[in-house]
C-alpha cells in the first residue's frame, strides 16, 4: 500500500497542496507552502495524529480535510457508503450536507461558543440551524450527546461561562457529535487542559471512534499525547510528511532526524525514549521558518545532513510494515 494509506478510508488526501501568498507593503510576494504534496488516508474508526511545531502545516491540512480551506492542487475526498465526494469542490446543497459530516473541535471552545449562552441553547441552535425542528428530537439528541461526553443533564441550565475548562471542552465536543459526523478534526483539543483532564477528552474521542466508526484527525504538538490518542502518527515538517506509521513504532523506533528531535524536545515523553534519540541535536531554533530550502526541507537544521540532502528531495520509503520516512539515511 502507498504511504499514508489504510484499509476502509473515510478521508483521502491525494497530493494535497495548500499555498498562500503573503505580501507585506513594499515587499516581494512570498509563497508560503503550508501543505506541500501530502497524501494521507484516515480509516473508519481511526484516529490519526498530525504532529509538528507551529508552522508545520498541521492545522491547514486539518482545515483542508474538512473543506474549510481550499486546496491549491490535489484532492480531498470523503468516502461514505461507497460514494465519493470531492470536498474541495463541494458547493450548494452538497456543501451543506458535508458540513454535518465533517466537523472540527477547537483548542479553545470559547472561540466557537458564546459564553453568555445557556448550555442547552449552545446545543439546540446548531441542531435547529441544520433543520432539526422537532422539540422531542432536539431534546433526545441533546441528552444523548451529554451522556456521550460524560456530563450531567443538570448542566444544561448553566451558562457556558460558568463551566470549568474541561466541561467547556466536553460541550465543544458534544456540539460536534450532534450530527454523528464521519470525520472530525480535533485541533489541539487537550493542550489547554490539565494532565488529568487530557485523558478524559482522549477517552471520549477513542470511544466515539470505536463505537460509531467516526474518523478523527488529532492535531497536537505533543508526541506523548499523540501516542495515547492515535493509532497512527504523521510527523509534519514545513508542509511535508517527514515520517508516518503506527504510533508505538514512530515513538519507539523513530527514523527521521526531525521525529527524533521532537521526541527529545517533548517534556512528557518517557526519559528512556528520549535517551534513544540523543544523537540528534537539531540546529537552530525549533520555530520553523516559511522558507522552503531545496532538497530535503529539513537539511539546514539536520545534524546528519549529507551533500545530496541539499539538492535531492527524499521520497517517503517504507522502512517497516506501514512505517514510512523521507530521509536519505535510509
Ligand atoms: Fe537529514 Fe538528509 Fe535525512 Fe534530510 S535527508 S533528514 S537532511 S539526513
Amino acid at each position: 500500500m502507498p504511504a499514508g494509506s489504510t484499509n476502509d478510508p473515510v478521508l483521502k488526501l491525494e497530493d494535497l497542496c495548500v499555498f498562500f501568498t503573503s505580501k507585506r507593503f513594499m515587499e516581494k510576494a512570498v509563497v508560503v507552502k503550508a501543505v506541500d504534496g501530502v497524501s494521507l488516508e484516515v480509516g473508519r474508526g481511526e484516529v490519526v495524529a498530525l504532529v509538528g511545531e507551529s508552522g508545520s502545516g498541521k492545522t491547514t491540512m486539518g482545515r483542508a480535510a474538512i473543506g474549510l480551506t481550499a486546496p491549491t492542487s490535489g484532492k480531498v475526498t470523503l468516502v461514505e457508503n461507497d460514494l465519493e465526494v470531492d470536498v474541495g469542490k463541494a458547493k450548494g446543497k452538497t456543501w451543506k450536507g458535508l458540513r454535518k459530516r465533517l466537523q472540527i473541535i477547537f483548542q479553545d471552545p470559547f472561540s466557537s461558543i458564546d459564553p453568555n449562552m445557556r448550555v442547552y441553547d449552545s446545543l439546540k441552535i446548531p441542531l435547529q440551524s441544520q433543520g432539526v425542528k422537532d422539540a422531542g428530537e432536539v431534546s433526545r439528541t441533546i441528552d444523548d450527546v451529554m451522556r456521550r461526553v460524560g456530563l450531567p443533564k443538570e448542566l444544561l441550565d448553566n451558562y457556558v461561562f460558568q463551566l470549568s475548562g474541561g466541561q467547556r471542552q466536553r460541550i465543544g465536543i458534544a456540539r460536534v457529535l450532534l450530527f454523528n459526523p464521519a470525520l472530525v478534526v480535533a485541533d489541539e483539543p487537550v493542550s489547554m487542559l490539565d494532565a488529568s483532564l487530557k485523558g478524559d477528552i482522549i477517552h471520549i474521542i477513542e470511544k466515539e471512534a470505536k463505537e460509531r466508526g467516526t474518523a478523527f484527525i488529532f492535531i497536537t504538538h505533543d508526541m506523548a499525547v499523540a501516542r495515547v490518542a492515535a493509532q497512527r502518527i504523521a510527523v509534519l515538517y514545513l508542509g511535508k510528511v517527514a515520517e508516518i506509521g503506527p504510533s508505538d513504532r514512530v515513538i519507539e523506533n523513530p527514523y527521521h532526524p526531525y521525529t527524533k528531535a521532537l521526541l527529545q524536545a517533548s517534556p512528557t515523553i518517557e526519559p528512556g525514549m528520549r535517551d534513544k534519540t540523543k544523537e540528534v541535536n537539531v540546529r537552530g531554533d525549533l520555530a520553523i521558518s516559511t522558507e522552503h530550502p531545496p532538497g530535503c526541507v529539513f537539511h539546514p537544521r539536520c545534524p546528519l545532513v549529507m551533500d545530496r540532502c541539499k539538492t535531492d528531495v527524499p521520497e517517503l520509503k517504507e522502512l517497516e510494515p506501514g512505517h514510512w520516512a523521507s530521509c536519505w539515511l535510509y
